[in-house]
């Protein structure tokens, strides 16, 4: 394959069989490798869709800066679509983000801010502060920056019914009989579960949410409550997204990390792939999805990122016996 920048090697991931998952359910279960985009993870995709539509539409200006809150992955894709294109970069993170993703962040060039993490009704929280960056670098200089907005700017979920849902129908030769996985702005769950919905109905749609998010209550049963918490970052929210808003969800599911990183553990130990936590939430989900719907059905997840990007945390003993998780007797 020859392409001619940067844009060109995102998507277009192979889907893996999980061997060991399968065997254990009785079913096929896939994962789509998106921790080989060329930014280490699925946000790639949105950073692309996002910033080829505000191209589009002017709100993204020659020169121009992106202005980004994100738990990370999307401040790596969106910095280096930037470093490629010739715009700038402002990222508002949490700091208690994986230190490695901080850290490649800085690599790559983005002018990083760290704020606390606070709940989503604080004017400080790292959404919420990105939107008033850019607002006050376009007070200063009308039309100089463009916030990309992930959560609620629909081009997210839109490419992900145009790439990831499409190469997921085409991959299984259209035998895909559900489809899982967990939420952080809903883009990937609500652009593929639109995308395979509409070439075939039947596809079941699953929910793989962490504890400490509000998804599974609100899906089971309206509320937008939740309790407890996880160490997978990325996924995880307590209010409704645009990109969210609408998608049908057939089983909603909580996942403990407790029941989900063994799945990761075993992956790395037996089938040789390093995977970060919300990878494992979803791996999970796709266990129980199986275990749910019953043998002989193909089910695809997503792979999301590299776990390289937390071993400070999910790999590191130490971390993991500080949250009282179980440690694999090989790490
Ligand atoms: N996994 C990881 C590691 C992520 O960074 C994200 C995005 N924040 C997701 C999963 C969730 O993807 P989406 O935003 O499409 O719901």
């Amino acid at each position: 394959m020859r392409v001619p920048d940067l844009a060109g090697l995102i998507g277009n991931t192979p889907l893996l069989k999980l061997r060991k998952l399968s065997e254990q359910a009785g079913c096929e279960i896939y994962g789509k490798c998106e921790f080989m985009n060329p930014g280490g993870s699925i946000k790639d995709r949105t950073a692309l869709g996002i910033v080829r539509s505000a191209i589009a539409s002017g709100a993204l200006q020659p020169g121009g800066t992106i202005v980004e809150g994100t738990a990370g992955n999307t401040g790596i894709g969106l910095t280096i679509l930037a470093n490629s294109m010739g715009f700038g970069t402002r990222i508002v993170m949490p700091m208690n983000q994986s230190r490695e993703k901080i850290e490649q962040l800085e690599l790559l060039g983005a002018q990083l801010e760290l704020v606390q993490s606070t709940s989503y009704d604080d004017p400080n929280h790292y959404i919420h502060r990105a939107k008033a960056i850019a607002g006050k670098l376009n007070e200063e200089n009308p039309g100089s920056a463009f916030c990309a907005g992930q959560f609620d700017n629909t081009a997210n979920r839109d490419m992900h019914y145009q790439s990831t849902g499409q190469e997921i129908w085409d991959q299984t030769d259209g035998e895909v009989d559900a489809f899982v996985c967990s939420v952080g702005t809903g883009g990937t769950l609500a652009g593929v579960s639109r995308a395979l919905r509409e070439k075939n109905p039947k596809v079941k749609i699953g929910l793989a949410d962490p504890e400490g998010s509000a998804l599974f209550n609100y899906f089971s049963s309206g509320d937008l409550l939740f309790e407890g918490s996880s160490i997978a970052e990325g996924i995880g929210i307590s209010h409704i997204t645009e990109n969210l808003a609408g998608t049908e969800i057939d089983i909603p599911m909580q996942i403990t990390d407790a029941e989900a990183l063994p799945l990761i553990y075993d992956l790395l130990r037996f089938e040789g792939i390093c995977l970060g936590g919300s990878s494992a939430i979803n791996m999970a989900g796709a266990l129980r999805m199986a275990e749910e719907m019953g043998p002989g059905h193909t089910i695809v997840t997503i792979l999301c990122d590299y776990g390289t990007r937390y071993q400070s945390k999910i790999y590191n003993p130490v971390f993991l016996k500080s949250k009282g998780l179980p440690v694999p007797d090989w790490l």
